[in-house]
């Protein structure tokens, strides 16, 4: 099954499959920067170098692109209408080699959480997978400010978005 991507859409893929560094990328990490993670990038001595590491919690997350690691059941994991044996077994490739990855890392006790580039279309119920999937941050502060959490976004490691004018009694 293949289909046909307008060019634009071909541009959209293509865009999200440069190097390191991207705009993807940056958006994570400015989000877990805010849900209070400190983290570490791309720790080359760890299997399949990670996109982002927490050493703390022992836990790597990838950023995987939609369409080079098949997002199952993802729009934007297309196949290019030509060359399609070529594209198919480039992604095969890939995913098993991201199996092997996960493999590795978990073997070595560590908690492996991919993120699909799409998911950072919904920054919200992004944030919301990310505080379920990662683990907890130790002790945060009882009474973490709720106002000017973007001010705060650079130095304060324990601020929790969403919670701004939630507090209830
Ligand atoms: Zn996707």
């Amino acid at each position: 099954m293949t289909d046909h991507l307008t060019p634009d859409r071909r541009r959209w893929n293509m865009s999200r499959i440069r190097a390191r560094d991207t705009g993807p990328e940056k958006a994570l990490r400015s989000m877990l920067h805010r849900l209070g993670y400190r983290f570490r990038l791309y720790r080359r001595d760890l299997p399949g170098t990670p996109d982002v590491v927490l050493p703390r919690y022992r836990t790597a997350l990838f950023l995987h692109g939609c369409f080079w690691h098949r997002h199952p059941g993802c729009r934007y994991a297309t196949t290019p209408g030509t060359r399609t044996a070529w594209w198919q077994a480039k992604f095969e490739r890939t995913v098993q080699r991201d199996e092997a990855v996960r493999a590795a890392l978990e073997a070595a006790g560590w908690r492996v959480v991919v993120i699909w580039e799409c998911a950072l279309r919904d920054p919200a119920a992004l944030a919301a997978r990310l505080a379920e999937a990662l683990p907890r941050l130790a002790d945060p502060p009882p009474d973490a400010p709720a106002a000017g959490l973007a001010a705060a976004e650079d130095k304060a490691p324990y601020t929790t978005p969403g919670r701004a004018g939630g507090r209830e009694s």
